[in-house]
């Protein structure tokens, strides 16, 4: 099935003021009519989408916020932290050098790796496990890696099984090439740096 690209509504992106008032008004604590407003707030967003997707808007500006997915696919921003996949190099070879932090540093023991030499003092990976099962989605493997071959990427789809086990993968199945995760790569130095690590 073709798909088509949609990018993520302005309106989605803009950052809105949170209001951080703790202490409540009496109107408040009865909580009728925030339940009633909220119920106004969900009721405008369903009937906007309904017409919209009755009525798609053909090349005019998207104003509903939902995809028809799967037919359409959000173009994700960098910052989104999808499935983490281990970066091959040039060769095709993972760039991993089977430190180990990542596998330490995971708090959700989803990382599992065998250590191995290809020559004195060359080490690689010979069985990495990743159980996206346990992945809680954090970005500490990525974060922690110093040779930035493990990165969070933009995929999302796949991870929905009816057995834990098919969310079991191997090294293989991890490996993407630099060029796919370019973006996340960028946004992950940018980001690191000015956070002075
Ligand atoms: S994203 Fe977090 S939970 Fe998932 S493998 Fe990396 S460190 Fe572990
Ligand atoms: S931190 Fe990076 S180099 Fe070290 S084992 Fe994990 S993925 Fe490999």
């Amino acid at each position: 099935m073709t798909s088509v690209q949609v990018g993520i509504p302005a309106a989605v992106l803009k950052p809105k003021k949170v209001r951080r008032r703790l202490d409540m008004t009496l109107w408040e604590k009865l909580y009728v009519a925030e339940i009633v407003r909220g119920l106004v707030v969900t009721s405008k967003h369903f009937f906007i989408n309904m017409i919209g997707f009755i009525f798609p808007p053909a090349g005019k500006k998207r104003k509903i916020f939902t995809v028809y997915y799967p037919e359409e696919k959000l173009t994700l921003p960098p910052a989104y932290r999808g499935r983490p996949v281990l970066v091959a190099d040039a060769q095709g070879k993972e760039k991993c050098v089977a430190c180990g932090l990542c596998e330490k540093m995971c708090p959700a023991h989803a990382i599992s790796i065998v250590a191995a030499e290809k020559a004195p003092g060359e080490r690689y990976p010979e069985r990495y496990t990743l159980d996206l099962g346990r992945c809680v989605y954090c970005g500490y493997c990525e974060e922690v890696c110093p040779k930035e071959a493990i990165v969070m990427s933009d995929e999302y789809q796949g991870l929905a099984q009816r057995e834990r086990s098919r969310l079991v993968f191997q090294k293989e199945q991890l490996l993407r090439p630099e060029s796919k995760v370019k973006a996340r790569l960028s946004y992950v130095r940018r980001i690191y740096s000015k956070w002075n690590y």
